[in-house]
């Protein structure tokens, strides 16, 4: 199931563009401003970003410019108020995918969302390696020397999660809002448990040298 983040402040078209997209089979996440939204995006477990343009706390260009900036290639479509060919065109050179202009039909977004989906589907296997592994983000498996090992989908998640994130300290907290969904009530001894039993199956005999702990905080990854 695809991940779609909406970056959208009008309660109306966030509350619409969450549903329409839950109804076509989509897990979805909402920002409501543009910092939030980077932050968010920047995690990078997300297969899609549909970006409000005027956005408070940062507008949507900057946020797209920010994840480029960063070495986020999530797709990114661009929902702009205005049919203005300056504004797609800026919007397109700063690294969106597509846009779509307010107001749009459920339809049409939709169409629009399957699009970029396909396309990034389309291009090269994402892939991350480590430590003699080999993370294939497109297949959701984890191989070594070749061979698939056997990860539960939480641990795989979680995996992504911190390889995506690389050298940056993620607290449990943020690992809780990025691996489960909204729904499932997660404490943080039960992250910690699934951190230890992925160590099993990355980590070399020995201290932790890729999933490493932060006292008082989480954890880092350093692939
Ligand atoms: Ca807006």
């Amino acid at each position: 199931m695809a991940r779609i983040l909406v970056v959208e402040d009008e309660p109306a078209i966030a509350l619409g563009l969450e549903e329409d997209l839950r109804l076509e089979g989509y897990d979805v996440d909402v920002a409501t401003d543009g910092e939030t939204g980077l932050e968010k995006a920047r995690h990078g477990t997300f297969d899609l970003v549909l970006l409000d343009v005027m956005l408070p706390r940062r507008d949507g260009f900057s946020v797209c410019r920010e994840l480029r900036r960063t070495g986020v290639t999530t797709p990114v479509i661009l929902l702009t108020a205005r049919a203005q060919e300056a504004e797609k065109v800026l919007g397109l050179k700063l690294g969106a995918d597509d846009y779509v202009t307010k107001p749009f039909s459920p339809m049409e977004l939709c169409a629009r969302v399957q699009a970029v989906l396909r396309r990034a589907a389309g291009t090269a296997p994402e892939v991350c390696r480590f430590g003699g592994m080999e993370v294939n983000f497109t297949r959701g498996e984890l191989l070594r020397a070749g061979r698939a090992v056997d990860l539960t989908p939480i641990e795989f998640k979680l995996l992504a999660v911190f390889v995506r994130s690389r050298g940056r300290v993620l607290s449990r907290g943020q690992l809780i809002e990025q691996v489960w969904s909204k729904e499932t009530y997660i404490t943080e001894r039960v992250v910690d448990t699934h951190v230890s039993n992925l160590r099993k199956k990355v980590e070399p005999e020995g201290e932790p040298r890729f999933i490493v702990s932060v006292r008082g905080i989480g954890y880092r990854f350093d692939g």
